[in-house]
């Protein structure tokens, strides 16, 4: 069984020093080899943005795309080969921006990926725009006199798409965050996993100990049902989008491979089983 230093290759990561991408890509490693993956079972796409290097990091197969597009790759890469586990991966502004249309339909489509957004609130790769995710007020090259637009809430977006699983974690807690995506790999659907990923060079705003501060862990609120949709929203509003940890999950709905007809149909051929038209209509 591969550990997750089978998972690091040899390319040295050019993040700046103390980006939280380093956790994130350690979380990722972890995960993978605590599922009981091997590299060969594991393919990583990734957007543009500091946090799209990512794919290029991971011992595993790996696509690094263009802006916006990590998750058409991604769909792409697990409809072609089922037996894939698929990771799709990028920043604040590459899903939450550009690829948001992307997003929201690879949510309310649900094919088992898990998609892993490095949200560090702010563009660092084009050193430091105002992103979707920064505040309001936020002050940048690009908004000099502080944005004047509201903050998009990902998770309430992706909870009101009819998401699956929706979590969120801390590339500082390397405990729940390697959690999140353990579980977001075994989650029969898609799995969104929102990182609070510090840029420390351009964002001096929402650092380490801003995040520290700020965060909201679900570990705080031992009845809180992740099942419950309602809850879930409630409590995403009530912790103004903070909140940490598996926020809901639906292990009920199946994902789209498992719906889609020509793959079930390619399912039961497997199994040599033969239809009638009339029951493969059915399908
Ligand atoms: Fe990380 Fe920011 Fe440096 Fe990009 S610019 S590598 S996001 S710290
Ligand atoms: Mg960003």
């Amino acid at each position: 069984m591969a550990t997750f230093k089978e998972f690091r290759n040899n390319v040295k990561p050019n993040w700046c020093p103390g980006c939280g991408d380093f956790s994130v890509q350690a979380a990722i490693q972890r995960a993978a080899a605590n599922v009981g993956l091997e590299p060969e079972q594991l393919a990583v796409i990734s957007g543009i943005g500091c946090s799209g290097r990512i794919s290029g990091y991971i011992n595993a197969y790996g696509l690094h795309g263009i802006h916006g597009r990590s998750l058409p790759i991604a769909q792409g890469v697990k409809l072609a080969n089922r037996e894939l586990t698929v990771i799709a991966s990028g920043g604040d502004g590459d899903g939450f921006a550009i690829g948001m249309g992307h997003t929201v339909h690879a949510i309310r489509r649900n094919l088992d990926i898990t998609y892993i957004v490095m949200d560090n609130q702010i563009y660092g790769l084009t050193k430091g725009q105002t992103s979707p995710r920064s505040a309001e007020g936020f002050k940048t090259k690009s908004t000099p006199e502080g944005s004047i637009e509201t903050t998009l809430s990902p998770l309430e977006i992706a909870l009101s798409a009819g998401a699956t699983f929706v979590a969120q974690s801390f590339s500082s807690d390397l405990k729940q965050l390697t959690s999140m995506i353990e579980q977001g790999l075994s989650h029969k659907g898609f799995s969104l996993i929102n990182v609070f990923s510090p840029c420390v060079t351009f964002n001096k705003v929402n650092t380490y100990d801003w995040f520290k501060e700020n965060v909201v862990n679900l570990e705080q609120f031992p009845d809180y049902d992740p099942s419950n949709r309602v809850a879930a929203m409630t409590k995403i509003m009530e912790t103004n989008g903070m909140l940490t940890g598996l926020i809901y999950q639906n292990k009920q709905r199946q994902s789209y491979e498992d719906l889609a007809v020509g793959f079930r149909s390619e399912a039961l051929a497997k199994q040599d089983i033969k239809l009638s038209r009339e029951e493969f209509d059915k399908l």
